[in-house]
């Protein structure tokens, strides 16, 4: 049995309020099984709330980027350190929106993956090609290319999430022959680069991953969950996903 992921980035969404209503909802329903991790990562000011409100029910809480230096005069920054001590288990790193809107690079990320393996945090690495890109054939050179971090850090636990950059948030995911190509590439990728330790590397789809399409996905070789926007915000609708993953076992 593989264990499946469903991860929840709320990116910057929710207040205090609705983050809490979220967990009372989660909490009342969620039955943790063997073989399923839920995770869930809220923006920064609400990692204590829904830390402590999730603490009985198993799920893991993830930052959604953080610095690699441990501190210092990084004004608007947090750290690996400061997520670990908030009580995280990971952290995403590498979110396309991160690439496009904060200009994260390949260079910030080596830093980052070996500051979240020094504070025992799991980073969940994304990756994706953009629309011109897989128009233009390039997708698989774009995925080499975000994969060659890798070869950077030296090893450590760790998830991948591909999420193709033209299927967040747009309602347009990719097809099950577009994940499985990729996720299959993804898998010989991360094979040469750490041998048989690659193999067991969980690969997530992330992009446009909503009820009505994840049991389709999660049936799709290599793919190991999902890493989810839009429906995760509603309780309900996460809770069906981990029920899809935990069925799909
Ligand atoms: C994401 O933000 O990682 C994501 C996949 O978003 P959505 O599910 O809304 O496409």
């Amino acid at each position: 049995m593989t264990t499946k992921w469903v991860i929840a980035n709320w990116k910057m969404n929710h207040l205090r309020a609705e983050a809490s209503a979220f967990c009372e909802a989660f909490r009342a329903d969620y039955k943790a099984r063997p073989g399923v991790e839920a995770g869930i990562a809220p923006s920064f000011p609400l990692l204590p709330g829904v830390i402590s409100q999730t603490e009985t029910t198993g799920a893991k809480v993830f930052g959604q980027n953080a610095h690699w230096e441990p501190k210092g005069a990084f004004t608007g920054a947090v750290s690996m350190a400061q997520l670990k001590d908030a009580g995280c288990h990971g952290v995403i790193l590498g979110h396309s929106e991160r690439r496009q809107f904060f200009n994260e690079t390949d260079d910030s990320l080596v830093k980052k993956l070996q500051a979240a393996w020094e504070f025992d945090l799991l980073p969940v690495l994304c990756i994706g090609e953009t629309l011109t890109q897989r128009d233009a054939g390039f997708t698989l050179d774009v995925l080499r290319q975000q994969l060659s971090v890798l070869e950077r850090t030296g090893h450590g636990p760790l998830v991948v999430a591909y999420e193709p950059v033209w299927a967040i948030g747009t309602g347009r995911r990719a097809d099950a022959t577009q994940i499985e190509e990729v996720h299959a590439f993804i898998r010989e990728d991360l094979w040469l680069t750490f041998g048989d330790a690659g193999r067991e590397i969980p690969i997530l789809y992330g992009g446009s991953v909503t009820p009505d399409n994840f049991e389709e996905i999660l049936r799709i070789p290599h793919v190991a969950g999902g890493l989810v926007g839009g429906a995760s915000l509603e309780a309900g609708k996460f809770l069906r996903l981990l029920k899809q993953a935990q069925e799909s076992n």
